[in-house]
């Protein structure tokens, strides 16, 4: 049987379709196509029609580098669809195009196992580079006289910390269960000798995510019970902070730094959660003055990782959350525009007198490359979302805007 080639001059995609495809430009990359006539021995899939005959209507069937697509209507269910591919080792993925579904068809990677012993590895690793923080915390506030034991001071600026990041993404790890999709333990990254001696944790996503709705509860459970940890951290953190007069405060903070010299102060930027949660909680009388125990520090540190986690780029929490209601083309517009927005506000912060974050810029960078290599979407992007969902959306935005500030930590001047 002849069908048609599509070959790009440019990489290595073709389509080879049983009917004119009416295009000219390769979907990889945007080149020209060359096409000719093929004669395919249709036999060879005849495993295929047979699998799809009694549940997929199709028009036309396309035979690309990476995947099969067949074009028309759906006969059964998605999720029968799915379970009939899934069992010979398939994945596939629909879509809506001009009134017709594309149906894609990707060979399924047998996800490796999940081997805990990496996990449990970092998550020791991270302990130790957070107590070591921690410990860098508390050291000076003991000497000031503010506390009285370094070890459990930073023992509790670690467990805080830990807390945090565990409950954010043990959140998305039991979404993810939920839902029947792959994914790995959570990765904690420990960073020594750095001010909060880690630099967060992740899991990975090994399996597709079946629909939208699930795309956005995966998504969204991590930021918004790492957002409740966070609070809840601050608000023990900010009870058993000490209250110490003022001049007090001052003199031993100028002694320290006189006994000290070189030592930099880092401050935190405030974001509207903790201006929420210092109304709430604390009570100074006047001339008095809270001396900030590190417990706070590590849900700053919580609050940061959240507003972090809910930028709307790439695969970041965020941006399964934007691609769910997006769709392909402006999750990558957003995702984008989000990530050159970032490297302005980093910018920004050199014209202004004004403390802004430069690590900005090199997040916006790394927002760029991750947002270019855009989001596979859920395997089933046609069911359109509930409005409860639309709900969810709209608490994770916001949740980003409590959370958000342009100087999330400042060297004091
Ligand atoms: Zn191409
Ligand atoms: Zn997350």
């Amino acid at each position: 049987m002849m069908y048609k080639r599509y070959e790009c001059a440019n990489c290595d995609f073709y389509e080879i379709a049983k009917y004119d495809l009416h295009k000219e430009k390769c979907p990889a990359c945007g080149h020209n196509y060359h096409v000719f006539e093929e004669d395919i021995d249709e036999d060879k899939y005849s495993w295929l029609f047979n699998t799809i005959k009694n549940h997929f209507y199709f028009e036309n069937f396309v035979i690309r580098s990476n995947s099969f697509l067949f074009i028309g209507n759906m006969i059964s269910d998605f999720s029968k669809i799915r379970e009939i591919f899934e069992n010979i080792g398939y994945y596939p993925f629909i879509r809506k195009k001009e009134g017709k579904i594309y149906l894609h068809l990707f060979k399924a990677k047998k996800p490796g196992k999940s081997r805990v012993i990496i996990p449990i590895a970092l998550l020791v690793a991270t302990i130790l580079s957070v107590f070591y923080a921690g410990y860098s915390w508390a050291v000076p506030l003991k000497e000031m006289g503010f506390i009285d034991n370094v070890w459990v001071t930073s023992s509790i600026f670690m467990m805080g910390l830990i807390f945090i990041l565990g409950s954010h993404e043990l959140a998305h790890k039991i979404t993810a269960m939920k839902n029947k999709v792959d994914a790995s333990w959570p990765y904690f990254i420990p960073m020594p000798l750095f001010i909060i001696g880690t630099m967060g944790a992740l899991i990975t996503i090994k399996s597709p995510i079946p629909d939208k709705k699930a795309a956005i509860k995966i998504g969204l459970s991590g930021p918004l019970i790492g957002f409740i940890a966070s609070v809840i951290v601050i608000s023990i953190g900010i009870a058993i902070s000490p209250v110490v007069p003022a001049t007090e405060y001052m003199r031993a903070v100028e002694t320290f730094n006189a006994t000290h010299p070189g030592g930099i102060t880092i401050g935190f930027g405030q974001t509207l959660i903790y201006r929420i949660l210092l109304d709430l909680f604390l009570n100074l009388p006047e001339g008095y003055t809270l001396v900030t125990h590190p417990l706070v520090v590590a849900g700053i540190v919580g609050v940061f990782v959240t507003a972090l986690n809910l930028l709307p780029m790439g695969q970041l929490d965020g941006g399964h959350v934007a691609r769910s209601i997006l769709g392909e083309k402006y999750h990558m517009l957003v995702s984008k525009t989000t990530a050159l927005s970032l490297i302005g506000i980093g910018f920004l912060g050199s014209f202004l007198r004004y403390p802004i974050w430069p690590g900005w810029i090199l997040w916006g960078f790394i927002g760029y490359l991750i947002s270019s290599r855009g989001h596979p979407g859920a395997m089933d992007e046609v069911t359109e979302l509930t409005g409860e969902d639309k709900i969810l959306a709209v608490i994770g935005i916001i949740i980003f805007i409590l959370c958000f500030t342009p100087t999330p930590l400042y060297v004091v001047p």
